[in-house]
């Protein structure tokens, strides 16, 4: 299991979303971002893309803003931004809590790709 199984799964016990979260790394990913978090209601999930060949820290940090994504977009009110106050500090509490535990638990398993 690489890294960003490891810590998906980690995300999903200590920070669940509201509904299925997939993650995967893809080249099929708008150009000017390094992730991006597409609702598929069509499917039930939250489908989160990585664009390939991120580093460990930037493919972390990078999880977490689509992460938060997951979990704040489906209670977000009409006119609220995807990047709102309650979404930062949704991203603030997962980085928290990255810190204290969950670096950890994917740090010992990374592998470079
Ligand atoms: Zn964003």
């Amino acid at each position: 299991m690489d890294a960003v199984k490891r810590m998906t799964l980690w995300l999903s016990c200590v920070y669940p979303a509201p509904f299925p979260v997939r993650v995967r790394w893809t080249k099929d990913c708008s150009p000017e971002h390094l992730g991006e978090c597409v609702p598929r209601p069509d499917k039930g999930y939250f489908d989160i893309r990585l664009r390939p060949g991120l580093g460990f820290e930037i493919a972390i940090e990078t999880l977490i803003h689509e992460w938060a994504h997951a979990r704040t977009l489906p209670g977000r009110v009409e006119g609220e931004h995807a990047h709102s106050p309650r979404f930062w500090l949704d991203v603030g509490e997962i980085q928290r809590g990255w810190e204290e535990r969950g670096c950890v638990v994917a740090k010992r398993i990374w592998l470079p790709r």
